[in-house]
């Protein structure tokens, strides 16, 4: 699904030369490259604080903590996305409120947001899924009219844009009142390892998320309430002010690529090509086809893996059917979005390194494979 290898072999002196670099000052934890890599997203973000950490998760739960989310507070968010969205809600002791997406872009439905909302909803998670922003107009505007935190998770879509009806355009993970990203290294801007970060305009929120990454600390050894431990390494921090200068160019190869496929694809039935949300760029950390019904997806993977190309289903089970998420009554009705897309999606391989005679290659098997694989 993705080139890992094809990338490091273009930027493997830079970052070779970066890792020994922090090898030989020993700074591993919190050195320099650290400092240096939050403000260099800090600018390229055009956010006032970013406060990096362990891992997408970590970012996700300490951002709610730094909200000062209690026991039993709402917390809404899609039902179609990555288990890492919900499962920090739980872990928080808060009440996981899942709503409804948009059949076509995938992301959160505005509507099916403001009818969730109780006296005791506290805050809202949009999902910037596979790359592109929710549409945070109207989320911006529903949490204002009821007083409400959002938190973004940016984990698939740093780097996008998105533009108010005003002309003001913002980078994803910089409109709420917090951003939440990952460094995995399969994310449009990975490391070698794992890392996350933090983005927000407040400084309140950004001294207590500084406290909390470091068990609560915010005078050595005072601890002031209970945090974590969620540190970036050094390392990752050099390879990730590396890879940073070159997002804006990965995020233009991710585009051409799905640009490619969206030819091939343009004419054929059986697939619809993803739909471009309003007002967002699109960054494709996933190239997601929606499958006629009609489709046997099951035999399509098995075929395309026949003729060496993997192929994804993200996500297979609706969070709120997840065994360890399946603990409130929904009324499944209210979700005809995603019960669709759980049974249609097929992401196909999508990163930095695709080249025409690839995507070409893909393309024509998959072509092939909706020919045979029909239910
Ligand atoms: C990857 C991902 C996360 C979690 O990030 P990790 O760094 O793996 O902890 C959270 N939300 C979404 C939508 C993701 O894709």
């Amino acid at each position: 699904m993705v080139d890992l290898k094809g990338q490091y072999e273009k930027i493997k002196s830079e970052i070779d030369a970066a890792v020994v670099a922090v090898m030989e000052s020993s700074a591993f934890v919190n050195g320099p490259d650290v400092h240096a890599l939050q403000g260099e997203l800090e600018q390229y973000l055009g956010v006032k604080h970013v406060i990096p950490c362990a891992n997408g998760t970590d970012a996700l739960q300490i951002s709610l903590m730094a909200m000062g989310l209690e026991r039993g507070d709402e917390v809404i968010t899609s039902d179609f996305t990555f288990a890492a969205t919900v499962e920090v809600i739980a872990l928080l002791g808060l009440k996981q409120v899942l709503v409804d997406v948009d059949p076509d872009t995938m992301v959160m439905n505005p509507e099916a947001l403001r009818c969730a909302i109780t006296p005791r909803t506290r805050a809202i998670i949009p999902v910037h899924l596979f790359g592109q922003c929710a549409p945070m107009e109207e989320i911006m505007k529903i949490a204002e009219e009821h007083n409400l935190l959002v938190l973004e998770d940016t984990a698939q879509a740093i780097g996008a844009e998105y533009t108010f009806t005003d002309g003001t355009v913002k980078k994803a993970g910089t409109i709420g009142n917090m951003g939440a990203t990952s460094f995995f290294p399969s994310k449009n801007l990975g490391c070698y390892g794992d890392g996350g970060a933090i983005f927000t305009n407040d400084d309140a929120l950004a001294h207590r998320a500084r406290g909390i990454v470091n068990h609560g600390m915010y005078r050595r050894y005072y601890h002031d309430e209970i945090g974590v431990n969620s540190r970036l390494d050094s390392i990752q921090a050099a390879i990730l002010r590396i890879k940073l200068r070159h997002l804006d160019q990965y995020t233009a190869a991710r585009q051409a690529a799905a640009a490619m496929y969206d030819e091939a694809f343009a004419e054929v039935k059986g697939v619809k090509v993803p739909a471009r949300a309003e007002r967002t760029t699109h960054v494709f950390h996933q190239y997601t086809l929606r499958l006629d019904e009609n489709i046997d997806r099951d035999a399509l993977i098995e075929f395309l893996k026949g003729k060496g190309i993997p192929a994804m289903i993200y996500y297979p089970v609706p969070l709120r059917h997840q065994k360890a998420y399946d603990t409130h009554d929904y009324d499944d009705t209210l979700f005809p979005a995603t019960d669709l897309l759980v049974r249609t999606v097929m992401s196909l391989p999508m990163h930095t390194e695709l080249d025409k005679e690839q995507v070409d290659y893909i393309a024509t098997a998959v072509k092939e494979g909706l020919a045979v694989c029909v239910k």
